[in-house]
């Protein structure tokens, strides 16, 4: 069937009763219905399944659908199966069909009767299914999750890694469909090439959620305290509350409930079905605040979740816009509190450290960036979103003053000289430090790398040095976010400057700058653990 003899509003009516596309849907499918590789990225929620449910449907043969879980699998092929006659729609295979099942689902796939066949990666690499399924006559391959393929994403999964090989013995040229609402740059980069797609045809919606307000607390001896406050100040409202332990989970639940509030824990270590019952009584509302590990909202989908509190900072920005991001999906308030301390990020290292060493190095990377959102005084909404590689602006964009920092502005200082001055430290060095590795040659402090490219014998070398090392951190994370400077995307963290910052160099311009929150000083000597 050619795009110009289907009507594609009618066919999402006619199989999913929506009168409307949502976002981007329409370009991706009919992308996907013309054979492109496709790359979707949208944040969780933003309607990615049809975009491979409803060109499957309409294509000949069957779309493989790649998925790591198995619950997500189910529920889909269950909805699936709801909207046709045909049981035979949608199957899902996997090593817990019995032979007789096996034999049916491959009878469905070879009479064209199936449409959608679900499988993990486990299944796919199968021998016997890559036989099978090379004879078949396969629409295109969905996979969903694509993030798993990187070890820059929050759920990386090395069976994901050997997918490009699979989908080529199954057949030449099968167009690849490739899915995820991580955002970041680099995850983007992995993904397109560990599937051998560079030149797929890119979707991306905006990760901003205009109705969340972000706020980061420092963290003090007191923040139980202050989080029993931030709940009764919002009583009678939904909220989740993220501790990093379930020690920590099991102790704040007790510590609201005897202070009155309607809390449970939820954690791993609690069996299933207490977990279930907690879950329940948060979603009818006889509870208000769950208190959890980041085991709880994985599907979670209650709309009117009014705050989303981490007591501990999380491990990377992705996760802290994950978490954050079961507030307020049904458009209404969602409040983002966060509270940091330097502390906790240590205690974040420390649990990296038996890991191998290139998953500590990801991790420490990815923690710094955590530090540099917690600690900056610029808006929160423009920290996140460039992290995710969208450009936002304060006075145009939506949402533009709902962060503590915009609400609260600190005094901003002219920097012209200063970022002139780093930009040229960058460009002199020939861009080959890390952001630490510059800031020390702005203050004049070398070590054995430094000293290894002879940096300590540049004019430039120290010619910062009136101000200090967080002086100059702040600047260059301010400078990045600017777009001045970038991280390198192959090794991230490299610090480059940017056709703009070239630009800069040549007509240097007024550059105001706030200094950043220190939070330590506060909170340093009376962390609670
Ligand atoms: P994602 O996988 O991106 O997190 P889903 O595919 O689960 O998102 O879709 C999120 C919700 O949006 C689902 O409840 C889905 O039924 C709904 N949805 C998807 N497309 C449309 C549409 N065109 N119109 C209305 N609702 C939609």
């Amino acid at each position: 069937m050619s795009l110009t003899e289907i009507n594609l509003h009618q066919e999402l009516k006619k199989y999913f009763g929506f009168s409307q596309f949502k976002g981007l849907q329409e370009e991706v499918i009919k992308g996907v219905i013309a054979d492109k590789d496709t790359f979707v990225i949208m944040p969780t929620g933003g309607g990615k399944s049809l975009c491979y449910q409803l060109p499957a449907l309409i294509k000949e043969g069957t779309a493989i659908v790649v998925s790591p879980l198995i619950a997500l699998m189910k529920n889909q092929v269950d909805a699936l199966r709801s909207i046709s006659s045909e049981h035979g729609i949608a199957h899902v295979l996997n090593s817990s069909l019995n032979k007789t099942e096996i034999k049916q689902v491959k009878a469905d796939i070879s009479n064209g009767i199936t449409k959608l066949l679900y499988v993990a990666p486990e299944s796919l690499t199968k021998e016997e299914n890559v036989d099978f399924l090379k004879n078949e006559n396969i629409s295109f391959l969905a996979i969903d999750e694509a993030h798993c393929i990187s070890e820059w994403g929050h759920d990386f999964r090395p069976e994901y890694r050997n997918l490009r090989k699979i989908i080529q013995r199954i057949g030449d040229n099968i167009p690849i469909v490739a899915l995820t609402a991580t955002a970041t740059p680099k995850v983007q980069e992995d993904i397109l090439k560990n599937l051998g797609i560079t030149d797929a045809k890119t979707f991306k919606a905006s990760f901003n959620r205009p109705n969340l307000y972000y706020e980061i607390r420092p963290k003090t001896a007191n923040v139980g305290a202050d989080i029993i406050r931030f709940v009764k100040q919002n009583s009678g409202k939904s909220g989740i509350i993220y501790c990093l332990s379930r020690k920590k989970v099991e102790e704040l639940a007790q510590t609201l409930q005897v202070n009155g509030i309607k809390a449970v824990p939820y954690h791993a270590g609690l069996d299933g079905k207490k977990r279930a019952k907690h879950q329940d009584m948060f979603l009818m509302e006889d509870i208000d605040v769950v208190v959890a590990t980041i085991a709880f909202g994985m599907g979670i989908d209650k709309p009117d979740v009014r705050f989303v509190i981490h007591h501990d900072i999380p491990k990377s920005i992705e996760s802290y816009y994950q978490e954050t991001g079961r507030a307020g999906r049904d458009g209404g308030e969602g409040h983002c509190l966060a509270y940091y301390a330097y502390k906790d990020i240590e205690k974040l290292e420390k649990f990296m450290s038996g890991k191998p060493v290139a998953e500590q190095e990801i991790g420490h990377a990815l923690l710094q960036d955590v530090v540099a959102f917690a600690e900056t005084s610029i808006s929160r909404r423009k920290f996140i979103l460039h992290y995710f590689g969208e450009d936002f602006d304060n006075e145009t964009g939506d949402g533009g003053d709902m962060d503590d920092n915009v609400r609260n502005p600190k005094k901003q200082n002219e920097a012209q000289e200063d970022v002139e001055l780093l930009l040229k430290v960058v460009k002199e060095t020939q861009a080959i430090y890390k952001a630490k590795e510059v800031v020390n040659t702005l203050i004049g402090k070398s070590n054995a790398l430094i000293k290894s490219h002879k940096t300590d014998e540049i004019a430039l070398f120290g010619k910062g040095k009136a101000k200090d090392a967080a002086y100059w951190m702040a600047l260059v994370r301010q400078v990045l976010v600017a777009g001045l400077l970038k991280k390198d995307i192959e090794t991230y963290g490299i610090i480059k400057i940017t056709p703009a910052g070239d630009e800069f160099l040549k007509a240097p311009k007024s550059f105001m700058m706030t200094e950043d929150h220190i939070y330590d000083s506060e909170s340093k000597d009376n962390i609670v653990s």
